[in-house]
């Protein structure tokens, strides 16, 4: 079981950010601790066995003090059992840490961390509303190595308005001189009602080529590769043993239980003749309506997944990785092989060239990679 704590703050909003955080809610941090704790107890029992991996996001983890740090997740400790966790990451925001937070953070257990650095140029890092600088990710990374956190990720953006290939040649580059473990690359998705989206509408920023978008995913993948990266997923590159295990539990249906608000949840599972059912659940995406569910002792509504829809994501969320999708593991889910369910279309895909079926495993060639969603789309059709 896998647990995610989501801390809804973040000092100013990125203009390109839908996620469910909020500026100017310094003042309320304690009261939302003792939300989170509250959850925690009243959703004890949705925990199935011990907590394997935690992982702390965001809004912005780093704008908790260290002392409230330290009182959430000794709170955390008192409820689930922590002590085999064997990944504890927390998100950071470069323009809000400091050496007392890595020192809290380190002494608490947190043994990941995971920056968003997103551009080095400073004029795209304004254009998306970042409160940082590239500076600011290398004295973060140099706080963190000094109190002991070795597994270091980056998070990158590509694809933004403005940005040239050699922009985001010279922002690997300079990932890559700060030596992270892991590196996180991601295509921008511009989100409805966001600032970003607003001025693509009013024509005052365009969208990189699509073709230029490709080649610089592509060049994310070789550069990452010549600097002994390997890529495990669509979006993650990993030195040996230090892929993500917390979102590896995402793709391969390990369940787990998001606190706070707009945390989702994956609790329940079950086995039956029918095959792998379990719940899926959402809490509320404001502060105020999840307080009210919290206080009232309301846990969020919880959707049944199906077989045949959990089927279908162990297919979809399996894709995303290299590895693809085992049919033994598919087998020892589902009761059924993943022949019977997908094989004519699964086969129709290879032919074309999206597929390539390797040993036990069924993946997305690279050409399949490009059109993921076509793809499932027609594995999805009856
Ligand atoms: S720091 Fe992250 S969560 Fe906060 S506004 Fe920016 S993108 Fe959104």
């Amino acid at each position: 079981m896998e647990l995610y704590v989501h801390i809804p703050f973040c000092r100013q909003k990125c203009r390109y950010c839908a996620f469910a955080s909020f500026a100017g809610q310094e003042s309320y941090r304690e009261k939302y601790i003792e939300l989170l704790l509250t959850e925690a107890r009243n959703r004890k029992q949705e925990v199935s066995g011990p907590v394997s991996t935690v992982y702390i996001g965001g809004g912005t983890p780093s704008l908790l003090s260290p002392s409230q740090l330290s009182v959430l997740i000794a709170g955390l400790r008192e409820v689930f059992d922590l002590d085999g966790v064997t990944e504890f990451t927390s998100e950071a925001n470069p323009g809000t840490v400091t050496g007392e937070w890595f020192d809290a953070a380190v002494s608490c257990g947190v043994s990941r961390v995971s920056f968003g650095m997103q551009a080095y140029q400073e004029n795209l890092l304004r254009l998306l509303g970042r409160i940082h600088t590239f500076e600011d990710v290398r004295t973060c990374v140099h706080l963190a190595r000094k109190a002991g956190i070795s597994n270091i990720s980056l998070d990158l953006i590509f694809g933004i308005p403005g940005q040239t290939g050699e922009d985001w040649n010279n922002t690997l580059d300079a990932a890559l001189s700060l030596d992270p473990s892991h590196i996180s690359a991601y295509g921008l998705i511009p989100e409805e009602g966001t600032p970003l989206m607003h001025d693509l509408d009013a024509g005052r920023l365009t969208l990189p080529d699509p073709d230029l978008e490709r080649d610089m995913y592509s060049l994310a993948c070789e550069k990452t590769a010549l600097s002994g990266f390997h890529q495990y997923e669509i979006s993650s590159f990993a030195r040996e043993n230090r892929e993500c295990v917390h979102n590896i539990g995402y793709w391969t249906q390990v369940p787990y239980l998001g606190l706070g608000v707009s945390a989702a949840s994956m609790t329940g599972i079950s086995f039956s003749d029918e095959g792998m059912t379990y719940f899926r659940s959402v809490n509320p995406d404001t502060i105020t309506v999840y307080e009210q569910q919290v206080l009232s002792g309301i846990t969020p509504e919880a959707e049944r997944i199906s077989p045949s829809d959990a089927r279908f994501e162990t297919v979809m969320l399996g894709l995303r990785m290299n590895r693809g999708v085992s049919e033994r593991d598919f087998y020892r889910k589902h009761g059924v092989t993943i022949g019977s369910c997908f094989g004519g279309k699964l086969e129709t895909l290879k032919k074309r060239g999206l597929m390539l079926h390797e040993g036990d495993a069924w993946k997305l060639t690279a050409r399949g990679f490009d059109i993921q969603n076509s793809v499932l789309v027609e594995l999805m059709e009856e």
